[in-house]
């Protein structure tokens, strides 16, 4: 590993202060220490924001809930206001990693958690994101984890988070501090698409802190995230759904979906959701609906299996929201 300085830092200020070029922040350091010792990333300084604070979970005005930077993962799914007005994002952070990496990890550095793809993780192999213009040898190569919607021919990546798709979900908001001040940035245009930029992951400017996560006041319809994995723990997500649904008098009121390990993002299938509202709140329009999201999905050798898993696990997933089988499913100790 390349030598490099250690810094701590105990304000928001003397944190830009520190971050000279090639300086990366420290966080809880479970992804960035990885890469450190794959070799795969190289700094010149790591800044420790561990004593910045930013532990804070707060309850705004208007019913939102302001949820600092440095909360740990475990802390986040743990809170009683979470759990009791934001289960879907609850059980998605119950769904990832395990208990000791869940206390380390921070609800900033999960956003910014990088792929999983093997490439990536591996410097004697072609790819683009690690080494823009390499060449992505996913495209050819071992692709069962690899994108449906959203891909570009320079990368097929998907995005390993699944505290993210639930942020997806409840159209939460992140709030960071640049040296121009503080920006908002809401969480669907947080990350990016690989496009020909594959090496940029996320809006953020350089040197640009992210300091909370905010969640708009909850929704009042039942919400719910399942994970679908080839082992039933420890695992990363083949896909993955959060949904809210509102059903009133048979028909879909209102609906949210967002779908992961579909894409470079965390995936708001907009248009499914356009295709139920209004809709008989049967299997046939949730089949329909996410349907006419995958129209475009274009799979591989190695994971055409994730367009029929993805329908039924939508379908699945609004059918226990719509009979009201979820809070009977959390109680028995069923998977998410
Ligand atoms: C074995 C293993 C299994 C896992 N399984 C899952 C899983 O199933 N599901 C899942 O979702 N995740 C999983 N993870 C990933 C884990 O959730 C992430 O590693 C973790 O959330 C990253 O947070 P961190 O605080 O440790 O980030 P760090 O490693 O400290 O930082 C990650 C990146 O974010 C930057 N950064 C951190 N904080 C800030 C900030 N406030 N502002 C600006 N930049 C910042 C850092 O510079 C770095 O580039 C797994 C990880 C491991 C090691
Ligand atoms: S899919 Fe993306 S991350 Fe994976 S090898 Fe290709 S360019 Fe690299």
């Amino acid at each position: 590993m390349k030598p490099f300085d250690f810094v701590r830092v105990g304000s928001v200020a003397e944190a830009h202060g520190a971050l000279i070029p090639g300086a990366a922040y420290l966080a809880g350091g479970t992804n960035l220490v990885d890469h450190l010792r794959l070799g795969i990333r190289e700094v010149e300084r790591l800044v420790d924001i561990n004593r910045l604070g930013l532990t804070d979970i707060t309850e705004l005005p208007g019913g939102s809930l302001r949820v600092g930077a440095m909360v740990r993962n475990s802390a986040l799914a743990a809170h009683p206001v979470i759990r009791r007005r934001y289960p879907a994002l609850a059980e998605a952070i119950l769904s990832g990693a395990s208990g000791q990496i869940r206390n380390r990890a921070t609800t900033g550095g999960n956003l910014l958690q990088r792929t999983r793809c093997v490439y990536f993780q591996d410097k004697t192999t072609p790819c683009n994101k690690r080494e823009p213009g390499s060449g992505c040898s996913a495209t050819e190569g071992f692709g069962r984890y690899n994108a449906i919607l959203g891909t570009s021919s320079a990368c097929v990546a998907v995005h390993p988070s699944d505290m993210c798709v639930a942020l997806a979900l409840l159209d939460a908001v992140v709030v960071t501090e640049q040296a121009g001040g503080e920006r908002r940035i809401p969480f669907t245009d947080f990350h990016r698409l690989p496009g020909d930029t594959p090496q940029h992951d996320t809006n953020l400017q350089p040197g640009e802190l992210i300091t909370a996560v905010e969640l708009p006041a909850p929704l009042d319809w039942p919400s719910t995230y399942r994970k679908v994995r080839d082992r039933a723990s420890y695992a990363f997500a083949l896909v993955s759904v959060a949904a809210a649904l509102d059903v009133k008098n048979g028909h879909v009121q209102n609906v949210r979906l967002s779908l992961g390990g579909t894409a470079h993002k965390p995936w708001r299938a907009e248009k499914a959701e356009a295709a139920l509202r209004g809709r008989p709140a049967t299997a046939e329009s949730f089949r329909a609906a996410i349907e006419a999201e995958l129209e475009g999905a274009q799979t591989g050798k190695d994971n055409a299996f994730k367009v029929p898993m993805l329908r039924n696990t939508v379908v699945a997933v609004l059918e226990e929201l719509r009979d009201g089988t979820t809070a009977q499913r959390r109680a028995e100790g069923g998977a998410v």
